[in-house]
């Protein structure tokens, strides 16, 4: 088969979000340098008052990163002393060791075949009479059923919180990700759908105590309004300025950029080989705003490296489920066999604002034509 040299096809590029915020961020940074506030200060609350509105929750806090934001809450609602904290396996690492690093033990569970979620069975079937919490990933993106984990939740007792990290701007039946939960915890790492120019996070509730809480642990567990009242230990884990600039810049793009996101996706599937590059499920209630889209193939490796081959950029989330990543192995006997089976077979293709459908139409051609040729082989 021969073929002319084609552009690349990148995984992701963050060229197109960058450059549509890049003269406002300029000017506010201006404002910042000016003011010299670089730490706190009144662009950090406006980008903390609109991402709380946002969400549809009454408080919003900003942290370093997305890891802060999970392991303060987790610390702010009294998880430690090794309390039992049910995560699913299938997610980014961060979810589990943020229960660690709050003195938890993460309780690994299997996933849905289809969407590769937390479901209410898979949850129950884990609980234990030592489990306190419970964290729900929105993994890619995509909302589980949350009106019946927030029940599973609540009928043993469980504080239910939202590792939202993928997925600003879902909705579970027109409801915000994030707002379900007890809190809800974001990433603003540059590569998500809502990313800084750096690190950066965000934990939001309409629970003002545990807001409260979570802002003196941020910031050295300050006493709220003292400089030198350190009344618990916290650590230092602060949303700056600068970064607050670039996010309160690109909120308003948000839901833009998130349809564009639901349109590659959508364009994906009808494109797709169902049999052979079977896309992972979105649930009716879920308005998933496809951080990742993720098909599910066999011989995954050698399909990835036939793709690069052609010029199209992959990648896996995640290629060892978390219960088998040695620091966390010995937490589980049982095998999780969901996640196992499915680790082999992801593969996440390029989905972000400006791609243009073109080249999901070229990157839909090449993986069915690459499949195909296996599926004859
Ligand atoms: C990115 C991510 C995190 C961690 O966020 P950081 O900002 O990188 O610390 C946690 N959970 C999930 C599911 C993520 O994708």
């Amino acid at each position: 088969m021969s073929s002319a040299v084609r552009d690349t096809v990148p995984f992701l590029d963050l060229g197109p979000t960058t450059q549509a915020v890049a003269p406002v961020v300029v000017d506010g940074w201006n404002e910042t340098l000016t003011a010299s506030a670089f730490i706190g200060g009144p662009a950090v609350s406006e980008f903390e008052d609109a991402f709380a509105r946002f969400c549809s929750t009454s408080q919003a806090v900003g942290t370093a990163n997305g890891t802060d934001a999970l392991h303060l809450t987790l610390r702010a609602l009294g998880i430690g002393g090794g309390d039992e904290v049910l995560v699913p396996t299938n997610t980014f690492v961060a979810t589990a060791e943020a229960v660690l690093l709050a003195g938890g033990s993460p309780r690994f569970v299997d996933v849905d075949p289809t969407t590769l979620l937390l479901t209410p069975d898979t949850v129950e079937a884990a609980v234990t009479p030592r489990t306190r919490a419970l964290v729900v990933v929105h993994l890619y993106g995509q909302m589980p059923d949350m009106t019946a984990l927030v029940d599973v939740a609540d009928r043993h007792g469980l504080l239910l919180v939202e590792d939202a990290a993928q997925a600003h701007g879902a909705a579970w039946q027109g409801r915000p990700a994030g707002s379900f939960g007890a809190a809800g915890c974001f990433s603003f790492y540059p590569g998500k759908n809502l990313g800084a120019f750096g690190d950066a996070g965000a934990v939001v509730t309409s629970d003002p105590h545990l807001a409260d809480t979570v802002r003196s642990l941020r910031d050295h567990g300050r006493a709220a309004g003292s400089h030198h009242d350190h009344e618990r230990v916290g650590t230092n884990s602060r949303l700056d300025a600068l970064q607050a600039r670039v996010l309160t810049a690109k909120l308003p793009l948000l839901p833009a950029w998130n349809a564009e996101r639901r349109a590659v996706a959508a364009a994906y599937r009808g494109l797709l080989d169902p049999e052979r590059a079977t896309m992972v499920a979105e649930l009716p209630g879920s308005h998933g705003v496809y951080h990742l889209v993720v098909i599910r193939v066999s011989d995954r490796d050698l399909v990835r490296r036939q793709l690069a081959d052609r010029g199209i950029g992959t990648g896996v989330h995640y290629p060892t489920p978390c219960h088998r990543l040695a620091p966390y192995a010995s937490l589980t006997s049982v095998r999780l066999e969901v996640a196992e089976a499915a680790a082999g077979e992801i593969l996440s293709l390029p989905v972000y604002p400006g791609m243009g459908d073109g080249v999901v139409d070229r990157v839909a051609a090449e993986v069915n034509r690459v499949v195909a040729r296996r599926a004859i082989a």
